[in-house]
């Protein structure tokens, strides 16, 4: 495998955690815990499992996510307010 940049210096990180799986979305004021939202190539469920490049950063085969997405995928309230201005 080969990143976009070029690289072969990859690493493959893997997690299985089940529903103690936390994650922050400061720009949406939004943060939540239990079975991971599926990400496609990084998350779902019980696992975390990426692939990224240790030169430039890219997770592998990953493709831009959008808000309305994760709105749509989280179901984030427009009220939803969780996080506080120390997460911004
Ligand atoms: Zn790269």
């Amino acid at each position: 495998m080969t990143c976009i940049c070029g690289s072969e210096r990859l690493m493959n990180l893997y997690g299985h955690a089940k529903d103690l799986q936390n994650w922050r979305i400061p720009h949406l004021h939004h943060e939540d815990d239990g079975y991971a939202p599926k990400i496609p190539n990084v998350c779902e469920g019980d696992d975390i499992d990426f692939t990224f490049c240790l030169d430039c950063g890219h997770i592998q085969n990953f493709k831009q996510i959008s808000d309305e997405f994760l709105i749509e995928l989280l179901g984030i309230e427009e009220t939803d307010s969780a996080l506080g201005d120390e997460y911004e």
